[in-house]
């Protein structure tokens, strides 16, 4: 008799748009999968409705600052495999409110940690970590020993946070491992950052003679890809024979200004509409990143190869389809 194993995953960030990505991936895969949110509200399911997967997660309520609550839900489900995405994830927030962003961003990891540590110690654990940690770099492309140096509150919160997990790894032996991503994107993406940002307010407003598009330096360049295929990566290290951190990036950077150029074309918008606002502006921004991808293609067989261009044509598909459904 066929016995089909079934995991536990439980998914912190549910909410967002990798919880989203990695929920469907895994639901495809067998797991039964705990939804972690910090308000179990419908607001919390709108992205895995968009994906038609909100029926099939059961969702937990959970303030990951509080192990207590952690505890529990460990003892409760007795999962597998825990994926961290739970994170205030704006870096240009992160310069509103460091003190929110980095003591969330730290402690829920360390509180999650030490619940596996106490109780669960065979859990595998994924952290989310960030290519933004490296900040001021000298040496392209980063590779997972390349000296880091954030730029941010949140990268130093991201920094420390992979820091924990390492030594939770190295001291206690936990299966327990950082996903170094580089940006990606996708429909999915809140509209606060970036690229869909770009994609959403263009698409919407493209026959508005009044509006202008508003951003602050473009002239940045960033190592962009697809979430859909980036959550795939999270899977696979959690599934490797030895908890290792890798980078998952596309290997190239582009400029901002080159993604509004391809847009602004693609929809037949003029450059006039395009307008620099220092309210925009960061503090301090990183100039130039990319990484090297790979350890992830050879060591865990993850297979990437998309031109970012092919993403935003798929995107821009995607937010054309739901402006006519409004
Ligand atoms: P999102 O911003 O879409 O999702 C973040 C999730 O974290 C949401 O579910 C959000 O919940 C939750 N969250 C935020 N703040 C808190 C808080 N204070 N307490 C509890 N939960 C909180 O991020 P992504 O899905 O894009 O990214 C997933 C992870 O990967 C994040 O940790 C991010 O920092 C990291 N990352 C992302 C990259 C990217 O390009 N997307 C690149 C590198 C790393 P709620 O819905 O309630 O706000």
């Amino acid at each position: 008799m066929n016995i089909v194993q079934t995991k536990t995953a439980f998914i912190t960030g549910i909410s967002g748009q990798d919880g989203a990505y990695l929920s469907k991936l895994l639901l495809e895969k067998g797991y039964r999968i705990i939804g972690i949110t910090r308000n179990n509200h419908s607001d919390s399911l709108e992205k895995l409705m968009c994906l038609e997967i909100d029926g099939h997660v059961v969702m937990e309520e959970c303030d990951l600052l509080d192990i207590s609550g952690i505890i529990t839900l460990i003892n409760k489900y007795r999962p597998d495999e825990i994926y961290n995405l739970a994170a205030q994830s704006s870096v240009g927030l992160s310069f509103k409110q460091p003190i929110g962003t980095i003591n969330f961003n730290i402690i829920s990891v360390l509180n999650l940690l030490e619940a596996i540590r106490l109780i669960k110690p065979d859990v595998r654990f994924y952290q989310a970590s960030s290519s933004e940690m490296y900040g001021k770099v000298s040496n392209l492309p980063i590779n997972i020993n390349t000296p880091m140096h954030p730029l941010s509150p949140y990268a130093i919160s991201k920094a420390s946070a992979h820091w924990t997990v390492v030594n939770y790894r190295e001291s206690y032996g936990l299966y327990a491992c950082n996903g170094v991503l580089f940006n990606h994107e996708s429909f999915l993406r809140s509209t606060g950052f970036f690229v869909k940002k770009v994609l959403h307010e263009t698409v919407k407003n493209k026959n508005n003679p009044n509006w202008v598009l508003k951003v602050g330096n473009i002239d940045i360049k960033r190592d962009f890809g697809y979430s859909p295929n980036y959550v795939e990566a999270m899977w696979l290290m959690l599934q490797a024979e030895n908890p290792q951190d890798f980078i998952i990036c596309s290997g190239k950077s582009i400029t901002l200004r080159s993604i509004i150029e391809y847009v602004f074309d693609k929809l037949d918008i003029s450059l006039n509409k395009l307008v620099i606002d220092t309210e925009f502006m960061r503090p301090t921004d990183i100039v130039d990143i990319y990484g090297d991808n790979t350890p992830a293609k050879t060591k865990l067989g993850w297979n990437y190869e998309l031109e970012f261009y092919d993403v935003l044509d798929i995107l821009i598909e995607e937010e054309k389809a739901d402006l006519l459904k409004k």
